[in-house]
């Protein structure tokens, strides 16, 4: 499967819940966001269903975000059935990890591959502040569990946000000079319902790419070709990587081949973009599958070729909790 750009489609973040157990600020707007209604959002077969026709389109990886994904009910026999559908090869959860801790070894025999679990700070007064009242040490707890689970490489991933945690970087990247993991920095996107906040706090790779220059030595460049969105690194005798997702300052749109379906049945074209396709409502009504084939193979035709953030054009519609990043 293809878009109109010919970049072609094998990558399906699935968010399997609007829900989360955090409130990270620059996810979740101040005042809450409106949660759907569970009827309102895809039922297990109704998600099975559409991995099965995504499968059959070209899709070959699997990402299971949220919300928080692992507040979705029946998670474990939900990635059961999509590691036994034809075509599917590679199934990886995006998570805060607070729940790995008991989920993590039931996934790895259920036939997850991968987790990355998202951590802004290793101090445990930021880390509330920046989850809303989050413990990091659950965090920690679960990613031993998911490393000891088999399901590595581990990648964690940090927003950088001024004011909140623009200096822990470095102790974050430390953390690869021992350990095998992904250490990656994504600078904070702008989503209109946290919108001002989000433009001033957003740092630049550039920066934090200094930062951690600064305090731990010379970077050595990875991989740079952009077929990653994280261009990455190597401290200098390291176990690990350090990785940059410059989504603002340096967009990869051009090789962007990522499809998303949100928890109320959309697939959405662009992260960062309100254009979507509504795949529940002919479910619902009773649409053949050879019929949701097309309209989900047409729908990611028609995907843009990026964001325009640039030209300050923010994400209306939903906050970043609703789509899952
Ligand atoms: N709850 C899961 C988690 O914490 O990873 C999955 C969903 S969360 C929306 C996915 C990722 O998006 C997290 O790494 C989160 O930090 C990131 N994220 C949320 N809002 C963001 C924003 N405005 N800009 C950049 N990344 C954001």
């Amino acid at each position: 499967m293809r878009d109109q750009y010919g970049r072609e489609l094998t990558d399906l973040r699935i968010s399997l819940t609007d829900r989360c157990n955090l409130r990270c600020v620059y996810c979740m707007p101040a005042d809450g966001i409106h949660f759907r209604p569970l009827d309102e959002l895809l039922a297990d077969d109704e998600l099975l269903l559409l991995v099965r026709v995504a499968a059959e389109l070209g899709v070959r990886k699997i990402r299971l975000t949220g919300g928080e994904p692992t507040v979705r009910p029946n998670l474990v026999d939900l990635v059961r059935t999509i590691h036994a559908t034809p075509g599917i090869e590679d199934i990886a959860l995006t998570t805060n990890g607070l729940l790995l801790d008991r989920l993590a070894a039931p996934l790895a025999v259920a036939g997850l591959n991968r987790v990355n679990v998202s951590l802004d700070t290793l101090d445990a007064a930021k880390f509330a502040a920046i989850t809303r009242g989050g413990r990091v040490d659950q965090v920690t707890a679960g990613i031993a569990a998911a490393e000891a689970a088999g399901l590595v490489p581990i990648k964690i991933n940090a927003v950088v946000v001024r004011g909140f945690n623009e200096d822990d970087v470095v102790s974050l990247a430390a953390l690869t000079l021992d350990r095998p993991w992904d250490v990656r920095f994504i600078e904070m996107m702008p989503f209109s319902t946290v919108g001002d906040f989000a433009e001033a706090g957003v740092v630049k790779s550039e920066e934090t790419m200094a930062k951690v220059e600064a305090a731990l030595g010379p970077i050595a460049p990875i991989d740079l070709s952009g077929d990653d969105p994280a261009r990455t690194y190597r401290l200098p005798g390291a176990a690990g990587r350090l990785g940059f997702i410059s989504t603002v300052s340096n967009p990869f749109c051009a090789k962007c081949g990522r499809l998303r379906l949100t928890a109320d049945g959309r697939l959405r074209l662009c992260l960062l973009r309100d254009d979507e396709v509504d795949l529940l409502t002919p479910l619902r009504k009773g649409a053949s599958y050879e019929e949701i084939k097309e309209v989900f193979r047409a729908g990611a035709f028609r995907r843009p070729f990026g964001h325009a953030l640039a030209e300050q054009m923010y994400p209306q519609a939903r906050a970043m909790i609703q789509i899952g990043g």
